[in-house]
């Protein structure tokens, strides 16, 4: 790590010259020697593809997206730190959708179809050398912040609809799942009773909120943190405000809505290792509507990463091909996530079972237009080989059929929703990095002189 630079001198740039040492060294020769390249491998063999018959099938009348930015702010002199997140969630009849020029959207016609359809909610957590006050700590700050921010946004509109996932409203209604102490770090803090807003840590007796039991004080040091934390609750929030909107439809009794409405996630639908808890509640969700005969229809489109590049290598493969019927669908199994997507050797667990709440599916609606997304299952499947079928997913004849009218040119598979979250969502649009900085408060010299 090379030293930073201070008010009088400046930080330590690479030597030019250090290099000599590293190539003359004879062990570093010898070492070199000793890897081995790894050549591109073209892999053609072809996934699972097979022609999704779509006929009588109706598309979902509504689609709801959310999508999520985060800007960093750090003072001139490098010495204090915050960031700011971004979350909106986007609401568009899909035939308004389908009037949309996939080529050429009029701005106007945009404008007309966000005025009213869209919420955004904001937070901003500071990371280093900058406290709530009152708090000591960076850590009870970032816990007290997340706290109020989802308790007051939008009438607590996503702080009831945390509050129904976690104790699991739908039914039966059960205590919150257990946490880990944020406070002192006490292995259990124990669940709170049904729908609590708060409680006491049953070993060390410090206060603790329902917020707190998201699990994002994993994520923070007590006196600083990363953009970790910043990343996690963005990615909770696009979640919890597609929840939020399921909450209100399932509150009102409405559920011919919510059987005629498209869930639209930016990204996988997962929540890493440490927010398993939240993992598995959506899966009970889903599972649980499943069960009643009422489908949540979820989607969540990847638009980079392993996945991502497995169905572009597909497709090129699958242009020498002579033209299929469309649209053109590939399930992959845990197997073949691993062993072809992943390229790992098999592991202890199933493929996805701790973190994923959706499956992986590559779609190819036309010769030129194709998507890498992930539909849940309900409950986790933990056989290597699925899943495998249509049926094992949620609604996955409903969904593909609704994603020709939402198809935009935007950007390479693009999807109008998307785009149209992102816009608000997105932090570069306004204001911009100086504009945040200066509205922070924090581009004024921090140490003393
Ligand atoms: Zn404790």
């Amino acid at each position: 790590m090379p030293y930073q630079g201070g008010e009088h001198l400046p930080g330590q740039a690479a030597s030019k010259t250090s290099h000599i040492d590293v190539i003359e060294s004879r062990l570093m020769q010898e070492l070199l020697t000793r890897f081995e390249r790894r050549e591109f491998e073209d892999d053609q063999r072809l996934a699972p593809w097979f022609h999704l018959d779509l006929s009588g099938v109706k598309p979902l009348g509504d689609t709801v997206a959310t999508d999520g930015s985060l800007h960093k702010v750090t003072s001139d002199d490098g010495f204090r730190e915050l960031c700011f997140v971004k979350t909106a969630r986007f609401h568009l009849r899909t035939g308004d959708a389908a009037q949309v020029d996939p080529q050429f959207p009029h701005p106007l016609q945009i404008q007309r179809l966000m005025k009213d359809a869209a919420i955004h909610c904001s937070a901003v957590f500071p990371l280093r050398n900058m406290v709530l006050g009152r708090f000591a700590n960076v850590r009870d700050s970032i816990r007290e912040l997340i706290r109020e921010i989802i308790t007051h946004e939008h009438g607590g509109i996503v702080y009831e609809a945390m509050k129904w996932l976690l104790y699991q409203g739908w039914g039966p209604e059960s205590e919150s799942p257990d946490l880990g102490c944020p406070v002192k770090g006490c292995k259990s803090a124990g669940p709170l009773p049904y729908n609590e807003d708060e409680g006491r840590c049953r070993e060390c007796g410090a206060k603790i909120y329902i917020t707190d039991v998201l699990g994002l004080h994993h994520d923070i040091g007590e006196d600083s943190a990363s953009e970790a934390v910043a990343n996690a609750y963005m990615a909770i929030h696009e979640v919890l405000l597609l929840v939020a909107h399921l909450y209100r439809l399932w509150r009102s009794g409405d559920f011919d809505a919510i059987d005629d409405t498209l869930f639209v996630k930016d990204g996988p639908l997962m929540f890493r290792g440490q927010y398993a808890t939240l993992t598995k509640r959506m899966r009970q969700l889903l599972s649980y509507f499943r069960d009643e005969n009422r489908n949540i229809y979820i989607v969540g489109q990847e638009k980079s990463g392993l996945v991502f590049d497995h169905l572009e290598s597909q497709v090129r493969h699958l242009r020498r091909h002579s033209e299929p019927a469309w649209p053109q669908v590939a399930i992959l199994s845990h197997a073949y996530m691993r062993g072809r997507v992943q390229r790992l050797p098999k592991a202890q667990h199933t493929y996805g079972s701790r973190t994923n709440y959706g499956e992986k599916v590559l779609i190819r609606l036309d010769p030129s237009f194709a998507l890498a997304v992930n539909i849940p299952t309900g409950e986790f499947m933990s056989s290597e080989s699925a899943p495998s079928e249509a049926h094992h997913f949620i609604g996955l004849d409903r969904i593909i059929a609704t994603l020709p009218h939402l198809v935009s040119y935007l950007h390479e598979g693009s999807l109008v929703p998307i785009n149209l979250a992102h816009g608000i969502a997105s932090l570069s649009y306004y204001p911009s990095g100086a504009a945040l900085q200066r509205f922070a408060g924090i581009d004024d010299v921090a140490r003393p002189p």
